[in-house]
């Protein structure tokens, strides 16, 4: 076996969690699932089954509600459709999704393979058994994002809005601009706590949030003024990020700083 995986449950104000991790190659991927109120919010990783499923068949929640397409969040929505339970996401990747995922080896290696699932539109507002809900559009990590509030409870699901405040790699899909413009966004809403598909609970979520927004706006002028020195996008990424992570060897660039500074650059034009 190359990768050791490991789970643990847990309940923090009202929301269960199942943590699940792999480690194996010389790094640690951990990723999330919640449960409140009868709605699950994503499902975890196809490769991490064995701590999600029993999480999925304790919790037996009403519907499950999808943060984004990635295979860490989806890898058990097909087994929830097949016990019935009703998966609602933004139809941009929804199509995809009705197939069996078709992504790099690394990402197979790491998270399985996600197997195809339907899902219905996920509305703008809905209800759960007792509390009020609104699915805020929330595009950059990915396009399809969306964080979701329990606006009776001021909780924040933030899918992989959040992650980390001082983010150093980005996907190669990912668009910094867009991360900070629904950062922006998702601060206009009243919460608190804030539950994060990797950094798990957040107490003071408004505060991450605005740490993060604030990182990223440092971030962008400095590309903006590194540029305008005529800089090339190679010699800022060396200036602002001179260290390479194991993710992008692992990844073959998938995962690299780089794409933090193109998707900046893309946008100053
Ligand atoms: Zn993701």
């Amino acid at each position: 076996m190359i990768f050791k995986g490991s789970g643990v449950l847990g309940d923090q104000s009202g929301v269960q969690y199942c943590q699940a991790m792999n480690k194996g190659l010389g790094v640690t991927l951990n990723c999330y699932a919640f449960e409140t109120d009868g709605v699950l919010i994503d499902t975890g990783a196809h490769s991490l089954r064995q701590f999600f499923r029993p999480f999925i068949d304790q919790a037996q929640p009403d519907f499950v509600a999808i943060t984004h397409y990635h295979e860490d969040h989806t890898g058990n929505a097909a087994y929830c459709a097949a016990k019935g339970i009703p998966i609602y996401m933004d139809p941009l990747y929804a199509e995809d999704c009705n197939e069996r995922a078709r992504y790099p080896f690394y990402r197979r290696l790491f998270w399985g393979s996600r197997p195809a699932f339907s899902s219905e539109k996920m509305p703008e507002t809905f209800s759960s058994r007792h509390f009020q809900w609104r699915a805020v559009q929330t595009p950059g990590h990915a396009a399809d994002h969306v964080s979701l509030l329990n606006e009776s409870t001021g909780q924040l699901f933030s899918g992989d809005l959040f992650v980390s405040v001082k983010q150093k790699v980005a996907l190669r899909e990912e668009n910094i601009p867009e991360t900070i413009r629904s950062l922006e966004t998702i601060l206009e809403y009243d919460f608190g706590e804030m539950f994060c598909c990797h950094a798990g609970y957040v107490k003071d979520g408004k505060k991450k949030i605005k740490e993060k927004l604030e990182f990223l706006t440092d971030l962008t002028g400095n590309v903006s003024h590194l540029v305008h020195q005529g800089l090339s996008a190679d010699e800022i990424q060396q200036e602002l990020f001179p260290k390479r992570y194991p993710i992008s060897r692992f990844s073959r660039g998938e995962w690299d700083s780089k794409h933090i500074i193109s998707s900046i650059l893309t946008d100053i034009g």
